[in-house]
């Protein structure tokens, strides 16, 4: 069935909004930790190694000048990072009203405890929204074309039904430009269904954290019913709490293609960081977040817990088909 926009119309019903809003609430009360608080949390090696991927595709995809799209850019940790990609432009959109705060709070350079620092040299627009639901081809038009979208650890939010993995992909292409780029980073299924497989129940974890499946989950209805909606509770420690969609990577794939957007890669945290870590550039870049000890380039400070954390991520990088228009 079509609208009058000519989208296919889905019925939403009412627990995908109140699922949404879990997520939004959560994040949104999560509060600005202390440097000092930072540095004491059970994760702080998993959540430099995170910056350190994210700074890689970074630096990797985003060009001096630069338009950039945050989507689900949370409390603006990524800020710094595409400064000194030193792009030109950066709108950041996130549901949670709380982090969009924290984030316009570090934009502006005020009370920043993590890093004191002069301004930002880009111009920046910070919005409150659902990236998953709202025509942000409309609400940003006079925004766009961007060079570069990025949505890191946020994509599977918009698995809960088909209508909103679509928008979510709807939105990315019709506000990159024709050859930009799409970076993020997401929970690894396949990493996370082979768990489940070895797990007795329906859940699993470690110290750190634990992912619980829901009830009527099973095996074969996975693989006979809907690529949407398939929810599982996740914790992980002084980080996330909250429903999870499980996003099956060859079904992302081939409807990212229907959007234009075609898969450039896709790599497991675990093969990404064995990728580029044999990098000079990124070797430091690593040393200096503190996510690598200082003794050799093997020597990772992440305990055995995170790191199995962090396999339960990949990174992937998309294009936008066409070729840009030459100026
Ligand atoms: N991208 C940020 C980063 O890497 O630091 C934040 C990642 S955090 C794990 C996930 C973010 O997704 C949260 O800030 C949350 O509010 C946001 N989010 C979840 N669902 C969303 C939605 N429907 N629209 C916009 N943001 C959403």
């Amino acid at each position: 069935k079509q609208n009058p926009e000519g989208d296919a119309h889905f019925l939403e019903d009412e627990s995908t909004k109140i699922f949404a809003r879990k997520v939004a609430d959560h994040y949104s009360a999560r509060t600005n930790q202390t440097l000092e608080e930072r540095e004491a949390s059970p994760i702080i090696h998993l959540k430099k190694l995170n910056n350190w991927i994210k700074s890689v595709l970074i630096q990797l995809h985003a060009r001096r000048g630069d338009a950039a799209l945050d989507l689900a850019c949370g409390k603006g940790g990524d800020l710094i990072k595409w400064d000194k990609a030193k792009i030109g432009y950066y709108v950041g959109v996130d549901i949670a009203e709380g982090s969009i705060e924290d984030c316009r709070t570090r934009y502006n350079g005020d009370a920043d405890h993590h890093q004191r620092r002069k301004k930002f040299t880009f111009p920046a627009r910070l919005l409150c929204g659902d990236c998953y639901e709202t025509r942000l081809d409309k609400v940003l038009a006079a925004d766009a074309p961007f060079d570069i979208c990025s949505c890191q650890f946020a994509l599977h939010y918009s698995w809960s039904t088909e209508a909103r993995a679509r928008r979510a992909l709807a939105n990315i292409s019709a506000l990159l430009r024709p050859g930009g780029t799409l970076i993020g980073t997401m929970p690894d299924a396949n990493v996370i269904i082979k768990k489940l497989r070895n797990a007795e129940g329906l859940a699993f974890g470690n110290s750190v954290y634990w992912i619980r499946f829901d009830e009527e989950f099973s095996e074969k209805k996975f693989k006979s019913s809907s690529p949407f909606g398939i929810k599982y509770k996740f914790h992980l420690e002084d980080a996330v709490d909250c429903p999870e969609w499980i996003v099956p990577f060859h079904v992302f794939k081939s409807l990212a293609e229907e959007y234009d957007l075609e898969l450039v890669f896709a790599k497991n945290s675990h093969e990404f960081v064995h990728d580029y870590l044999k990098k000079p550039e990124y070797i430091d870049l690593m040393r200096r977040l503190g996510a690598l000890g200082d003794g050799n380039q093997d020597q990772s400070t992440l305990s055995e817990d995170e790191w199995e954390v962090a396999h339960l991520y990949l990174a992937f990088v998309l294009r936008k088909r066409g070729q840009p228009d030459r100026t």
